[in-house]
């Protein structure tokens, strides 16, 4: 990564903060509200192989035509929490809403970046957006979904739903992809949770996200793990029967069985601290036995240059190992591989029949 140090320095954007747009400049990069202004767009829908389903009169966005044709059959999907480094569950104890308005952004040009690697091996994204993240990106991101790449949902605050109560998160939700749909002119139909925090004691927010009408879910993290991981879930794409006995489809990051074990190989701290060889092994394989794969990134992770932020040794060496080496493995990774969005996987996989059903 040290390639893109120098851009990862110069092209920080501002970020929003709970309650406010930030006021004061940074060293990194600019105030959000120094963006030029938006014009507004048509809405449209995040889901689909370019076939806009929006409100409004929605003009379909310039798909290129070879990451379309690499990708027309794959069913290995490429995911980005788009967050900031200061989003992550490690400072969530540590950070008030305060001090978060005083920290640099730099998400921007670590996404510019994940963003050019998948342009140059012909591949497209999910990008699963912050609502507070969608002002001081939109640039980018109206970039991203006219590249083709499919715009979903992170939630707002970043918040653990554990922290949350039904009531909270629809607010949450609701936020978020009024941001999302107002800063990138997209209407996301995908969710996935802060820290995959969508487990059995929060199940019930299931129940939320087929009442607030998205259609797929890619939280349940099929692992045993201190804060998220649902052990004995599915490992590949399943119906998640929320407690109201309604489903919806769940898409889990990649995993590998291990004897007994079921380990983590997909994204995140794992993709980092793992040789690059294990995840391209395990992505070939499940490509060559016909079978779905999810792989997830946060543009903090391609910038080691981020500020160091207060938590346990252990935890701030879980959040920076690996910094350096995320972007010559994801490299090696696209350029070996294709992927599609997340949407258009389903779109492949669901006209299958028989997706198992898996109560949480
Ligand atoms: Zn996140």
């Amino acid at each position: 990564m040290r390639g893109e140090n120098a851009s990862t320095r110069t092209l920080g954007a501002a970020m929003s903060t709970p309650d406010a747009m930030p006021t004061a400049r940074t060293a990194e990069g600019p105030r959000a509200t120094e963006y030029a202004p938006l014009p507004p767009l048509p809405l449209r829908e995040g889901i689909g192989d370019g076939q806009i389903l929006g409100r409004g009169h929605a003009i379909e966005p310039p798909v290129p035509a070879s990451p379309a044709a690499a990708t027309a059959t794959t069913l290995c999907a490429f995911s980005i929490d788009v967050e900031e480094y200061f989003h992550a569950e490690v400072f969530a104890g540590a950070l008030t809403p305060q001090r978060r308005v005083e920290l640099p952004s730099r998400a921007a040009a670590p996404l510019e970046c994940l963003l050019t690697l998948l342009s140059e091996t012909g591949s497209r994204a999910t990008l699963f957006v912050l609502g507070q993240c969608a002002r001081p990106l939109a640039r980018l991101l109206r970039e991203a979904a006219a590249a083709g790449h499919e715009i979903a949902c992170h939630g707002h605050a970043h918040a653990h739903l554990a922290r949350l109560d039904p009531q909270s998160f629809r607010e949450d939700l609701r936020i978020a992809r009024r941001t999302i749909e107002e800063h990138v002119g997209v209407s996301p139909r995908g969710y996935r949770a802060p820290t995959f925090s969508l487990t059995r004691k929060t199940a019930w927010a299931l129940d939320v996200l087929i009442d607030e009408g998205f259609t797929y879910d890619a939280s349940i993290f099929p692992v045993r793990h201190d804060r998220y991981g649902v052990p004995d879930a599915p490992h590949v794409p399943f119906l998640a029967v929320a407690p109201s006995g309604r489903s919806m489809v769940e898409f889990p990051p990649l995993t590998i069985g291990l004897r007994r074990l079921r380990l983590p190989v997909g994204g995140g701290g794992y993709l980092r601290l793992l040789p690059g060889w294990v995840v391209r092994a395990a992505v070939r394989r499940a490509a060559r036995r016909g079978r779905p794969a999810l792989i997830y990134v946060h543009p903090w992770e391609l910038d080691p240059g981020q500020p160091r932020l207060p938590a346990g040794v252990l935890a701030t060496w879980r959040h920076r190992v690996g910094l350096r080496s995320t972007h010559a493995k994801l490299r090696r990774l696209l350029a070996g591989q294709r992927f599609d969005s997340i949407s258009r996987v389903l779109a492949r996989i669901t006209r299958r029949p028989g997706l198992t059903r898996f109560a949480l």
